[in-house]
């Protein structure tokens, strides 16, 4: 089952696509992760995402020979270190992203968090290499509803076409009021670690639960992130195995006892709580 998420200018992507820190760290692992991230776009998991930070490069240079003969069939994000998100640097960052993906655009550029350079500037540099043709959109990752506020109060700002965040079952936060804020301005949050680093398949009662519907934790994590509106759920998996769970997860129907269980386990505060980060 396909279920699009659709950015503010009308584009649409897989809400469950292919995240890939630590894919390409590792030789020995290397044709498998290929054929992994390969079997993901084969099965609809098209939206892939890298940064610049992983691997040094090494997780953009793996992806950029996956999609080496398919770029036309991926939505290719990327990410720029914080250091880098200058009117200075991060032309120059892009291009090595470019060169190390083998692509001449990338659909969506992201801030990987904030850090010295002032938004406004970093906001400058995101619509100069949306000028140049180097990026389609921009987003950021990492920041916080008053982070968010700011940034809207920028001139450029509103363009803003995500924001991707630690969003799993066992970090809710967000759900109170960042995402909110986000679907009412038809901003998709990118939900990183879905799977809580794998943590979270250990847990008894996502187990229960994958088991009563005949199917595996990881498709209980992911489909319960997936249950909102405008998330896009980036898990990361090295093994073709993996990949072909993951990509059924939204076959998964919870019911009401099921998402009941979930929410007592797990719970959503009902408070504004400092933004979780990995
Ligand atoms: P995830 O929550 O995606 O978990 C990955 C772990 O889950 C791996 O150990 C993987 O094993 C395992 N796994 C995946 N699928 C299955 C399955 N079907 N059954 C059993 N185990 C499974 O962790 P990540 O932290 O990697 O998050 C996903 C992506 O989010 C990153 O790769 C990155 O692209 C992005 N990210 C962004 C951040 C940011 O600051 N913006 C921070 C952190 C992540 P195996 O690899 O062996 O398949």
């Amino acid at each position: 089952m396909t279920r699009l998420v659709t950015f503010a200018d009308g584009t649409t992507v897989p809400a469950l696509g292919q995240g890939t820190w630590e894919l390409g760290d590792d030789p020995a692992w290397r044709d498998e992760e290929q054929q992994a991230l390969a079997r993901g776009i084969d099965l609809g998991m098209t939206l892939i995402d890298t940064a610049e930070l992983y691997g040094d490069g090494r997780s953009e240079r793996l992806v950029g020979e996956v999609v080496a003969d398919r770029r036309d069939e991926v939505f290719l994000v990327s990410k720029v270190r914080p250091e880098n998100a200058s009117e200075m640097k991060m032309m120059l960052a892009c291009e090595k992203s470019l060169e190390r993906l083998g692509v001449e655009r990338l659909d969506l550029y992201l801030l990987h968090w904030e850090g010295n350079v002032p938004l406004e500037e970093t906001v400058e540099a995101f619509r100069d290499l949306v000028d140049e043709g180097m990026i389609a959109r921009w987003g950021v990752s990492n920041l916080d509803l008053r982070a968010m506020e700011q940034l809207m109060e920028i001139e450029g700002g509103e363009d803003c076409a995500a924001n991707q965040l630690l969003y799993n079952l066992a970090s809710r936060g967000v759900e109170f009021d960042l995402l909110p804020w986000m679907q009412a301005r038809d901003m998709p949050m990118m939900a990183y670690s879905p799977l809580g680093r794998g943590e979270l398949l250990e847990q008894p009662l996502i187990r229960d639960i994958a088991n009563r519907h005949s199917a595996s934790p990881a498709q209980v994590a992911l489909a319960a992130v997936l249950r909102h509106d405008g998330v896009i759920a980036i898990p990361k998996a090295r093994s073709v195995e993996h990949v072909e769970a993951n990509a059924d997860a939204l076959e998964i129907q919870f019911d009401l006892e099921d998402l009941e269980r979930l929410d007592e386990a797990f719970r959503a505060p009902n408070h504004a709580v400092p933004l979780d980060i990995i």
